[in-house]
């Protein structure tokens, strides 16, 4: 992409050209030409000829002695550790002059040998390191020379270029981002209001999903300029550097203020301060560094700072406090339709056939990311140009799938088919519980691609209203709700894997609440048995009863939660049908929506239907 605008070549680089030049006319080039032919001699032979009275003049230079014979012939010769030297040359007659090779002053020997090597190198360095920089996107080339100087790129405005348009799928991101656009469009009707805007959003998710992409298109929607700079360069460096180049990084950013300033692979510096004695002082100057400007610039001035990362967790929890990145963009891996659309907005860009079915590559490509799909499209154009044609085919497509994918599965990030099946009928079986156990829609969406998280289902939550009390009956349907993923795996496939782990943990939570703090059984009635003792971070609690109790909420436990199951299970089989075209549905889309859900639900439900009308 060309959306860099190229800077001018210095006026530097041309100096050190010229300079160049020069030197290399002056040290090489000049000798050639201009001097006349000298023999050089062993020392032995030197000595013989100053006994021997033959030398006219000698020249003493700093590491060789260049002497003419009567004949006017010019020899040189090393220099020695010779103290007699000069005596011996007196009595030999011969002419100490500076005739046949000028000294050079001083100040020019100086400004020649030190100087301007010097001036040379420093020139020639920055250019290149800038180059560096532009073609590795930053690195270790500018550390020597512009030192303290950050590596962010300012990406010109009217440049930049990149639209939402450019980005597909990824909705959920754009939504969150174009707040943050109509923001630096028009940052005086927040402060109208009052509204502070946020300071920071960090961009989560696998590595090309589109990340770096969004911010660009963020900068490119508002019509600002976009600095962007990793993470990873700012600890390659010498102790201390990191810290000055964030400081630098910010003042030009308030200076060019709005704009975007972009971090890539921010966990690098804001990855967790362990503590360790001799852990990495370099990272943890630098963190600080950017916490204090974070906290020190006024946000109304427009510098909004978008973060990417895929290791969120591994972030320092002091990064994520408001007022910094406390605003979180997940951006996943496309759906179905997702790599469709990306593949495309790339497409595009090359000549294709009119007939090429975009579903059918974007089924073949299960997992991609996006940044795979347009190496996929580009993989096509180029195999198209090996073979001599004009477009691209679907033939093309489909090839060079197998060609990436190839690389990727190798990866293990992509589901097998089965595997991608069981997910869509364990997902399902939440969801059609929780339906069938409220009649209303259970999700919002459900998607089956891997997350950043680990799961392999993603399933979003709607309560309708906002609940403060529970029925005893909600609680309850609740934990079938969460069974619902393991009995469909065990209704439609007859075994159960691992997949319902964190399941089972929310239920056994759930239960245990009700029995020992909700008093909700009638064994126990309403003794609290269990104290919450950290209200905010997780909900800790500490038994309170005998250990003879304790085995029996146990028992209590696990018997409300088998009633639940086999509740759930006993709906999955009575909406067997329901259950299957679902599931189909989810397993070829990837994605659900309620709407569809529950869509599908009615269709394949007519006795409710005709009961109802
Ligand atoms: P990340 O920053 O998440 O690692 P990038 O933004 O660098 O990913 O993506 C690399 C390239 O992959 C982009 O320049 C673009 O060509 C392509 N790409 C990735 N995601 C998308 C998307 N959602 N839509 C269109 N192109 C995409
Ligand atoms: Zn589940």
């Amino acid at each position: 992409m060309n959306e860099v605008k190229k800077p001018r070549k210095p006026l530097m680089f041309y100096y050190a050209l010229a300079l160049l030049a020069i030197v290399l006319f002056n040290s090489l080039l000049a000798p050639l030409l201009f001097s006349p032919q000298v023999t050089e001699v062993d020392y032995s032979e030197f000595m013989r000829m100053t006994q021997q009275k033959r030398i006219a003049e000698v020249m003493l230079q700093n590491n060789q002695i260049i002497f003419k014979d009567s004949a006017g012939k010019l020899y040189n010769t090393g220099l020695m550790n010779d103290p007699e030297l000069t005596q011996r040359l007196y009595d030999s007659g011969a002419k100490f002059s500076s005739q046949i090779i000028k000294e050079m002053s001083p100040i020019l020997s100086l400004l020649l040998s030190w100087i301007l090597p010097l001036v040379l190198m420093i020139g020639l360095g920055q250019y290149f390191s800038k180059k560096l920089v532009e073609k590795a996107g930053g690195g270790a080339g500018s550390m020597m020379f512009g030192m303290g100087k950050s590596n962010a790129k300012v990406y010109v405005k009217s440049t930049t270029g990149i639209k939402f348009d450019d980005v597909a799928g990824e909705d959920e991101a754009k939504e969150i981002l174009s707040e943050i656009v109509d923001f630096l469009h028009n940052p005086k009707k927040y402060e109208e209001i009052g509204a502070k805007m946020p300071k920071g959003a960090l961009l989560v998710g696998p590595p090309g999903t589109g990340k770096t992409l969004l911010a660009k298109a963020v900068a490119g929607e508002a019509d600002v300029p976009f600095f962007s700079i990793s993470g990873s360069e700012f600890v390659e460096m010498f102790v201390g550097m990191g810290a000055a180049k964030v400081r630098d990084l910010f003042k030009q950013a308030n200076e060019k203020a709005p704009c975007i300033v972009f971090i890539d692979e921010v966990d690098a510096i804001g990855g967790k301060r362990d503590g360790r004695i001799g852990g990495n002082d370099e990272r943890e100057q630098t963190l600080n560094q950017l916490l204090t400007e974070m906290d020190g610039f006024d946000s109304s001035k427009g510098v909004v700072i978008l973060a990417a990362t895929n290791r969120p967790e591994s972030l320092d929890p002091a990064l994520l406090r408001p007022g910094r990145f406390d605003r979180r963009v997940p951006v996943e891996l496309p759906d179905l339709q997702g790599r469709e659309a990306i593949l495309r907005v790339h497409a595009r860009k090359v000549q294709t056939q009119d007939n090429i079915d975009y579903n059918a590559v974007a089924r073949a490509a299960a997992g991609a990311s996006g940044a795979e799909l347009a190496n996929i499209v580009n993989e096509a154009a180029l195999r198209a140009v090996r073979d001599g044609r004009r477009k691209v085919t679907q033939a093309d497509m489909e090839e060079s799938v197998e060609v990436i994918i190839a690389g990727y599965q190798k990866k293990n990030r992509v589901m097998s088919d089965k595997e991608k099946m069981v997910v869509a009928y364990h997902e399902i079986g939440h969801a059609l519980v929780a339906a069938r156990q409220s009649e209303s829609a259970p999700v919002h969406k459900i998607t089956i691609i891997p997350r950043t998280s680990g799961a392999l289902g993603y399933t979003m939550q709607v309560d309708e209203k906002e609940h403060f009390l529970l029925t005893k009956e909600e609680l309850e349907n609740k934990i079938a709700t969460y069974t619902g993923g393991r009995a469909a795996e065990a209704l439609i496939f007859g075994q159960i894997t691992t997949g319902a782990s964190n399941d089972i943990e929310q239920a056994t939570r759930l239960a245990r609440a009700m029995i020992t703090r909700y008093g909700m059984s009638e064994e126990f009635g309403m003794v609290a048995m269990e104290q919450l003792t950290n209200q905010y971070l997780g909900g800790d609690t500490t038994l309170a009863c005998a250990a003879d109790t304790a085995n029996r909420i146990d028992e209590v436990v696990r018997k409300l939660i088998a009633t639940q199951y086999d509740k759930a299970y006993k709906i999955l089989q009575d909406n067997k049908p329901q259950l299957h075209a679902l599931a189909k549905f989810l397993y070829e889309q990837e994605t659900i929506t309620g709407e569809e859900f529950m869509d599908i639900l009615h269709r394949t439900t007519p006795q409710i239907a005709a009961a109802q009308g």
